[in-house]
C-alpha cells in the first residue's frame, strides 16, 4: 500500500523541530501581553460572506485563494484566510465596543490559502498577529509596528527592514486612484494581464505588482503623499514621529498597498532579503472602515499579521538550532530490573510527577545497562536504580548523573528525598499537585 502524505502546501512540525516555534510563541505572548493586548482565539471557519466583505471582492485572496465548501447544511463555509476580519467580527458580535476602549488582542493560529505551493509559501501557514480596536490614534498604529518588531528583536532575528506607507482614506484615495488611471491608460500595452485587470478594479494593486515591467512603471508613479487629504497627512506625520521618537528604522515606501481591500492610512511590511522571492515576514496597517463594513458602527483599527514559518526560517538559517522545550525535560529516570522492581517504578515515577518533578521509565524490557545509556542521552540529571536486591533490602540507589555519585536510600524516603533535593526541585515542571 502507498503512503499516504500530507497534503501539498502543509507541513509537520515534528518532534525535532518544535524547539524554535515554541520559543517564538512564547515570546509572542510575553511580548503582546507586556503591551496590555489579550489573547483572542477565533473560529477556523468563519461564513463565506464575512471574508468576501471584509477582505474585498476583488482581492486575489477572495478571488481565487479561499477553501470555500457548502456544509452539510447548504452553507458556504470558508477556512480563515487571514485573522483580522474575524477578530472584527468578534468585536461586533460581543459588543467589545461597549467595554473600555481600546481592545486590544493578539492570535496565533492557521491560515488557509489555495496559493500554489513554494518555498515560504504554503496553502496552510500560521500566523501571529495583533489588533487593536476603537481608538485612532497615530501612537496605536506605531505600538503595534513596535510590537512586531520587538517580538523580532526578543528572538535575535535581524536583517529585517520595515517599510512604512499611507494609503489614505475614502476622502483622498479615490483622487490618487484616479489619477493612477490616467497615467497608466496610457501605457496599458506594457502592463501585465493582472495588471491590465487590476486597472479598473484596483489599481493601487500595480503599484505592488512583482512583474519587472510594471515595477518600472510603478516607479514613475507619484507616490501616494502627494495626494493625502489633510487628516491623512496629519495622522501619518504622528505615526512616524511616534517611531521616531522609539528610534525605531523605517523606510518611506509608496509601493507598499497590501493585498486586502480593508487598510486605511497607515499601511506597513516588515520584509527580510533572505527568504527569497517571498520575501514578507509580516504586515499591517489601519483598517478604519472594516467594522462599518461588516455591519457594525465605525470603528477605528489597527493590526499586524506575520508569518510563523517565515520568521523560522530566518532563525534557522541564522543558525538557530534550539531544540525543543520539551524534549531533554525529563529530570529523574528509574531503571528497573525484574517485574516486581518494574511495579514499584512505575508508581514511584507517578508519585513523583505528582509532586511535579518529570520523571520517565522505560517501556522497552532494555537491560539495566542499556536503561542508563538511554537515560542518559535523555539528559536526565538523576537515576534511581530499583532491582531484586535493592527491593530485598528495601532501598534504592540513587545515581547523580553529573558526578557520578551514587547514594542508598530507603526505599521510604526516596520520594522526601528527591522531592527535597535543591536541584531537582528547581527543575519543577509543574506545581506540585493538590
Ligand atoms: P498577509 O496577510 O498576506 O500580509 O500575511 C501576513 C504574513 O503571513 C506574511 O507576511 C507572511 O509572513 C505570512 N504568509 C502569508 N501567506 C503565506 C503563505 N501562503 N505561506 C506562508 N506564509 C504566509
Amino acid at each position: 500500500m502507498t503512503h499516504i502524505r500530507a497534503p501539498r502546501g502543509t507541513i509537520d512540525v515534528f518532534p525535532e523541530k518544535p524547539g524554535i516555534w515554541q520559543r517564538l510563541e512564547e515570546t509572542v505572548r510575553s511580548v503582546c501581553r507586556n503591551a496590555g493586548y489579550t489573547e483572542i482565539r477565533t473560529p477556523i471557519f468563519e461564513h463565506t460572506e464575512l471574508f468576501q466583505r471584509g477582505v474585498g471582492e476583488s482581492t486575489d485572496i477572495v478571488e481565487k485563494e479561499m477553501y470555500t465548501f457548502l456544509d452539510k447544511g447548504e452553507r458556504s463555509i470558508t477556512l480563515r484566510p487571514e485573522g483580522t476580519a474575524p477578530v472584527v467580527r468578534a468585536y461586533l458580535e460581543h459588543k467589545m465596543w461597549a467595554g473600555p476602549q481600546p481592545v486590544k488582542v493578539y492570535y496565533i493560529g492557521p491560515m488557509f490559502r489555495y496559493e500554489r505551493p513554494q518555498l515560504g509559501r504554503l496553502r496552510q501557514h500560521t500566523q501571529f498577529g495583533v489588533e487593536a480596536l476603537g481608538a485612532s490614534s497615530p501612537a496605536l498604529d506605531a505600538e503595534v509596528i513596535s510590537i512586531l518588531i520587538s517580538v523580532y528583536q526578543h528572538l535575535g532575528l535581524s536583517g529585517f527592514v520595515v517599510r512604512l506607507n499611507s494609503i489614505g482614506c475614502s476622502e483622498c484615495r479615490p483622487r490618487y486612484k484616479e489619477s493612477l488611471v490616467n497615467l497608466l491608460s496610457e501605457h496599458v500595452d506594457e502592463l501585465c494581464a493582472d495588471c491590465r485587470r487590476r486597472l479598473r478594479r484596483n489599481p493601487l494593486r500595480v503599484l505592488d505588482c512583482k512583474n519587472e515591467r510594471c515595477a518600472i512603471l510603478a516607479k514613475e508613479l507619484p507616490p501616494i503623499f502627494e495626494y493625502l487629504c489633510e487628516d491623512c497627512s496629519r495622522h501619518f506625520g504622528g505615526v512616524t514621529e511616534c517611531l521616531k521618537a522609539l528610534d525605531l528604522v523605517y523606510e518611506l515606501d509608496p509601493t507598499i498597498v497590501r493585498g486586502l481591500d480593508y487598510y486605511t492610512k497607515t499601511v506597513f511590511e516588515v520584509v527580510h532579503s533572505g527568504l527569497g522571492a517571498q520575501d514578507a515576514l509580516g504586515g499591517g496597517g489601519r483598517y478604519d472602515g472594516l467594522a462599518e463594513e461588516l455591519g457594525g458602527t465605525q470603528t477605528p483599527g489597527v493590526g499586524f499579521a506575520a508569518g510563523i514559518e517565515r520568521a523560522v526560517q530566518v532563525l534557522q538559517d541564522a543558525g538557530d538550532k534550539e531544540t525543543s522545550t520539551d524534549a531533554g525535560e525529563v529530570t529523574v529516570f528509574i531503571a528497573a530490573m525484574g517485574d516486581e522492581a518494574k511495579i514499584e517504578a512505575f508508581r514511584i515515577t507517578h508519585a513523583l510527577r505528582k509532586q511535579g518533578i518529570s520523571t520517565d521509565i522505560d517501556y522497552l524490557d532494555r537491560s539495566l545497562r542499556a536503561q542508563m545509556k538511554y537515560a542518559d542521552r535523555q539528559g536526565v540529571k538523576t537515576v534511581v536504580i530499583i532491582g531484586e536486591d535493592e527491593l530485598k533490602g528495601d532501598y534504592v540507589i540513587v545515581r547523580d548523573m553529573v558526578t557520578g555519585e551514587q547514594t542508598r536510600v530507603p526505599f521510604g524516603d526516596l520520594i522526601k528525598i528527591l522531592t527535597q533535593n535543591t536541584i531537582l526541585s528547581k527543575d519543577l515542571k509543574l506545581p506540585r499537585e493538590k
